[in-house]
């Protein structure tokens, strides 16, 4: 049976079921390379120039880790989902720069989306990746067509019962009773509602976040993310901040933080990468949105290689009391 590895990373987050379904279709097993941990990232880092972002440097250790365990590796080359929305270029040329970087790497399994060219060439495109297992194109069909379903249950599944990507996979693969959007302790009501918001890659990670949605949680708060809210919702937001999105995960970012912001949570706090110019764009529209409605307090970390620890617990307590002592003087006002 041929083996092909995803790396835990990037868009793992956002399609790794509907990867797996379309592999596994075809006939073959899918390894997924393990959690990032200190020494993965260090070996990522080390294969590229340092001004590269975390979640690029992350990915190339995850590639790394899978060098030796796989018959293929699965790297895809999105440019766009939408007419006229661009991916980053970091995106745009992944198995290129891991072919570069990483020539120990196994083959590369890779796949051109580009939505700007029309749905014959991504059809097209899905056709040539399939033929690397089955010459039968129906086959190939059949595979593609499990993999949307499974990826639009995915969607489903966050978005009605309030799971992150990594509950949603373990949900799916029966490997954990995933606890929905309620504080972990039940019976008491949650200290506040925090938004969260930024690419899947950087809320989910736990080794470069520092477990920043476990903290939240386990400090008594409701957590709320992109993948909670549905793709209409998510589109209407970015609309009226807008207009029309540039950026292919333009909605996880300012869809979510424009929606968070209108809607009732206590706080909202965006996670960006240092030195990626998508996220700079996109949290400022988002930190100038909060200044102007001046109803949700907005807390921006950056992260990079270098975060300390220390810092980030020590932003996040203080953002988190200030939210507290905010709420507390509104219910005093309202006794
Ligand atoms: S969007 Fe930003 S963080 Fe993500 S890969 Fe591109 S540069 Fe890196």
């Amino acid at each position: 049976m041929i083996r092909v590895g995803i790396p835990r990373a990037l868009l793992y987050y956002q399609y790794l079921p509907m990867w797996k379904t379309f592999f596994e279709e075809l006939g073959a097993e899918v390894i997924v390379s393990p959690a990032t941990t200190q020494t993965l990232l260090a070996a990522g880092s080390s294969r590229v120039v340092a001004d590269t972002c975390l979640p690029a440097k992350v990915f190339m250790g995850h590639v790394l880790s899978l060098a030796d365990k796989c018959d293929f590796i699965f790297i895809p080359a999105i440019r766009s989902l939408k007419s006229k929305s661009y991916n980053c270029s970091k995106f745009l040329g992944l198995p290129d720069m891991t072919r570069a970087v990483i020539p120990e790497s196994p083959p590369i399994l890779e796949i051109d989306i580009d939505i700007n060219k029309g749905r014959r060439q991504l059809y097209q495109a899905i056709y040539k990746l399939g033929r690397r297992f089955t010459w039968n194109p129906f086959r190939v069909k059949r595979a593609a067509t499990a993999a949307w379903q499974a990826h639009l249950s995915y969607r489903q599944l966050m978005s009605t019962q309030g799971l992150t990507p990594p509950q949603a996979i373990e949900n799916i693969s029966g490997t954990s009773v995933a606890e929905p959007r309620t504080p972990p302790d039940s019976t008491s009501p949650a200290q506040a509602t925090i938004g969260l918001i930024g690419h899947a890659y950087l809320l989910y990670d736990e080794h470069i976040n520092y477990q920043i949605v476990q903290r939240l949680q386990q400090s008594g708060n409701m957590v709320l993310t992109p993948e909670m809210l549905g793709r209409h919702e998510l589109e209407l937001a970015v609309a009226r901040t807008v207009g029309t999105a540039y950026w292919t995960y333009e909605e996880d970012v300012v869809g979510a933080g424009s929606y968070y912001l209108h809607n009732s949570t206590d706080g909202v706090i965006g996670i960006m990468a240092f030195g990626c110019g998508p996220d700079s764009l996109m949290m400022d529209m988002i930190h100038r949105q909060a200044n102007r409605l001046k109803t949700t307090p907005f807390m921006c970390l950056t992260l990079e290689e270098h975060t300390s620890e220390a810092g980030v617990i020590t932003r996040l307590e203080a953002f988190l009391d200030m939210i507290y002592r905010r709420k507390r003087r509104r219910e005093e006002v309202c006794v």
